[in-house]
């Protein structure tokens, strides 16, 4: 996949990129990130990527030219193609008012060859960008951050994790909290105890005593049965206390109806 990041500061980047699954997946040449600095399209002596917004009103607002300059030069597919989905690109824009990211989300921006994140900052961006340009906006939480970048840098890190080959082990990104669907066979205690739409199960490794804190039993002692029974549980426990609205009782199973009676005391 390829990755374009529209920014007025591109320093911002170096950094969140170059850890762990998302340097290995770089470096791998599963993905290939370009940042772009929106200062180098702007015509000016003074580089001036905002303006005051018309009407009046506080702050200062980006200027459409340097990121319409700026996607003239990334080849991209005109935009009715990548709305009509006959292009896998995608032109993202950064915004607080954008469709809230969940893994669904996710998963989705993970089939893209190309994704183009365009990063707001001070009162945001010209309307136009977002009626023109951008396919869509992408909030990363119902909260106003200064600047587009950490949005984007999670977009970035989510969907990456998600691309074949990135993540070592590629079932445990199957079995994860919120992955609703799973194609995942076998008999060991973690491969059928997927997330289900839930919040994942606990985990633990050693020592199996720290500071008189001791692992649950079951998990050093248990059968396989016994293990991936306690974990739904746990996994519904926690669900039921963080994120109830993640309860959806059509999805649950008979066990899992039982598990949930047992946790409520009913
Ligand atoms: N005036 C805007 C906030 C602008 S914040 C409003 O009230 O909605 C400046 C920039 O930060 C935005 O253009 C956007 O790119 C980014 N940003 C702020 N909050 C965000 C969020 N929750 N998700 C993604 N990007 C966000």
């Amino acid at each position: 996949m390829k990755v374009d990041l529209l920014t007025i500061f591109p320093d911002f980047f170096r950094g969140p990129l170059d850890y762990g699954i998302l340097r290995r997946a770089r470096e791998a040449g599963l993905v290939e990130v370009s940042i772009h600095d929106l200062r180098d399209f702007t015509r000016d002596k003074h580089r001036t990527v905002d303006d005051r917004p018309f009407g009046g009103g506080e702050g200062m607002v980006l200027k459409p030219e340097p990121i319409f300059e700026c996607l003239d030069t990334l080849g991209l597919a005109p935009r009715e193609e990548r709305l009509a989905g006959r292009a896998r690109e995608s032109v993202i824009l950064l915004s607080a008012q954008g469709r809230k990211l969940n893994q669904d989300l996710a998963q989705e921006l993970a089939a893209l060859d190309c994704m183009v994140l365009i990063c707001g900052r001070y009162e945001g961006v010209d309307e136009r960008v977002s009626d023109y340009l951008a396919d869509r906006e992408i909030s990363i939480g119902d909260y106003v951050l200064s600047g587009g970048e950490l949005g984007a840098a999670v977009i970035v890190d989510a969907v990456m994790r998600l691309i074949p080959g990135a993540v070592g082990n590629e079932a445990s990104t199957r079995q994860e909290s919120f992955t609703a669907h799973a194609e995942l066979s076998g008999d060991s205690p973690s491969s059928t105890c997927v997330s289900g739409g839930l919040l994942d199960y606990p985990h633990y490794t050693r020592p199996a005593d720290f500071r008189g804190m001791p692992v649950p039993e079951v998990l050093v002692n248990g059968n396989h049965d016994e293990i991936r029974r306690w974990r739904r549980r746990r996994a519904l426990e926690k669900t039921l206390r963080n994120r109830p609205d993640l309860l959806d009782p059509n999805a649950l199973s008979d066990e899992d109806k039982k598990l949930l009676a047992q946790i409520q005391g009913r």
